[in-house]
């Protein structure tokens, strides 16, 4: 169960978001919890629950009822895990992203950049193993005089890997 609720702030202990139901015309809103928490701090407005149950309006049109039912709605078990995955997956691919544009620098251009730094950290938990990331970072910080020494290779190997591991690992990396 929800348990008691005292600020708008409890709701992330529960991952609930807000239901708006208006009595008078039964118009339903769905309310990110975030974006109201930000609302409220930005108008320097009062966190406490009951106050901001009092101040949701149905924000209907023509209609604009202040006689509204406002409840915290927690997301289910799958829910919480499906939006981590999305925003596992996203933050996995843009690691790639950055990975395979700095394969492709020109060998006059710094490999070995913070970006690329921040990239290989954010793959070691997906990869199961350091071995390929650092190899990556190994020849990102060696001098490259020649064409061949990139990291080409590599990166097909880190996004291979990522592949078998079962990741949804985006169609340009594969
Ligand atoms: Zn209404």
């Amino acid at each position: 169960m929800v348990g008691a609720i005292k600020s708008l702030t409890d709701l992330r202990r529960i991952e609930a978001a807000v239901r708006v139901t208006c009595k008078k015309c039964g118009h339903v809103r769905m309310i990110d919890r975030e974006v109201l928490i930000k609302h409220c701090s930005f108008h320097r407005s009062s966190l406490d629950w009951e106050d901001v149950r009092a101040g949701l309006w149905c924000w209907r049109s023509g209609c604009l009822s202040r006689n509204t039912h406002v409840e915290a709605l927690p997301f289910s078990q799958d829910e919480v895990a499906l939006r981590h995955k999305r925003a596992e997956t996203i933050l996995m691919n843009l690691a790639l992203r950055v990975l395979k544009d700095a394969a492709y620098r020109p060998n006059s251009e710094a490999m070995a950049t913070t970006d690329v730094r921040l990239a290989l950290r954010v793959l070691y938990p997906y990869m199961g193993s350091r071995d390929t990331l650092t190899r990556y970072w190994d020849i990102a910080v060696s001098s490259r005089f020649h064409a061949w020494q990139n990291c080409h290779n590599e990166f097909a190997v880190i996004a291979a890997t990522l592949v078998d591991r079962g990741y949804a690992v985006d169609a340009d990396f594969r």
